[in-house]
């Protein structure tokens, strides 16, 4: 179930007594657990099947051991400092993932977390939305890497976002903002989760292809990639008009697997859509951390958490994080 993988990058590999922080994800198939270092390596990871079957605590006890594995090996294999948790789940969350209720874990309705991380691990953990965790990681390492001002975009089994603005990223009122899967694209369309009909993620997300075309959106037609492509590209546009951007990322497994054909069909659209002075020749682009993504986005979290706390205790000092406000 565990399995170890290099460094990202050997030049940033970590030294002797390295901070780190246990980057911890809750994904659609995993969890996942790694130790990231503050400036963004992936020095070890661990993951397990989460199964679909079994009560809140097996779940639990199953995140637990890969956690309590990279706390161990921290110290054991990198003489590596941990300096906290960073937690990414999707699904719906409390502010600060202190209850979750991931779609991918049935058994979890608002359960516990972070409380339980905390008390697992002796340190204080902060916890996101994996979107938004991953727009972190891209402006931190990736496609908009340095960029104060972007829009990241997952299309996979539905459809999300966070938004990056004048440095930081957006929370709401929350925590949901740059939820973008609700955007009507289509009035009249498909009904959605939520309720209402047309949604992007009604009609561009990997289980909506599947139940539109029948087939899994790994089979999808060339037809179904350019439409949707141009659907996200449709978002991608008012996301840049409204918010006064110039570049998209775009990962996930739909996005990345339909390739060049779904990113020129957005391309094209956007194009069409972004015509403010300030909004022409918005770029959409993928996202460039692949699966790595996941865990680099709760470790950003992690750190952007510690620096955060930092500031309300001047005397503390934290590593160089990422996305530095
Ligand atoms: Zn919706």
């Amino acid at each position: 179930m565990s399995d170890d993988v290099p460094a990202l990058d050997d030049a940033n590999a970590v030294k002797p007594a390295a901070d780190v922080v246990v980057a911890v994800d809750v994904g659609a198939t995993y969890f996942q657990a790694g130790l990231v270092t503050a400036r963004g390596v992936l020095v070890d990871r661990s993951s397990a099947l989460i199964e679909a079957d079994v009560g809140p605590e097996s779940n639990y006890t199953t995140l637990a051991h890969i956690v309590t594995e990279m706390l161990e090996r921290a110290q054991t294999r990198h003489a590596a400092v941990v300096r906290g948790v960073g937690l990414s789940s999707g699904g719906h969350v409390s502010r600060g993932l202190d209850v979750v209720s991931p779609l991918s874990v049935p058994a979890w309705h608002d359960f516990p977390l972070r409380a339980r991380l905390e008390e697992l691990s002796g340190h204080a953990v902060y916890g996101d939305l994996d979107a938004k965790a991953l727009a972190l990681a891209e402006g931190w390492l990736g496609a908009a890497q340095g960029q104060p001002n972007f829009c990241a975009v997952t299309v996979s089994a539905g459809v999300s976002g966070g938004i990056i603005l004048d440095g930081d990223l957006l929370d709401g009122e929350s925590g949901y903002a740059g939820q973008i899967g609700h955007f009507v694209v289509e009035p009249g369309g498909r009904r959605c989760v939520c309720g209402t009909q047309g949604c992007l993620e009604a009609e561009a997300s990997g289980q909506a292809i599947a139940a539109i075309t029948g087939r899994p959106a790994t089979e999808s037609s060339y037809q179904v990639m350019q439409r949707t492509g141009d659907l996200v590209g449709r978002v991608a546009a008012s996301m840049c008009n409204a918010f006064d951007l110039s570049l998209v990322v775009v990962g996930g497994s739909v996005a990345l697997g339909f390739g060049s054909t779904f990113f020129h069909a957005a391309q094209v659209t956007l194009d069409e859509h972004a015509r403010q002075p300030y909004s022409r020749g918005a770029r959409i682009t993928p996202s460039r951390l692949g699966e790595s993504g996941p865990l680099v986005g709760a470790g950003a979290v992690g750190w952007r958490g510690l620096r955060r706390a930092a500031r309300r205790r001047p005397s503390a000092s934290v590593a160089q994080p990422p996305n530095a406000r």
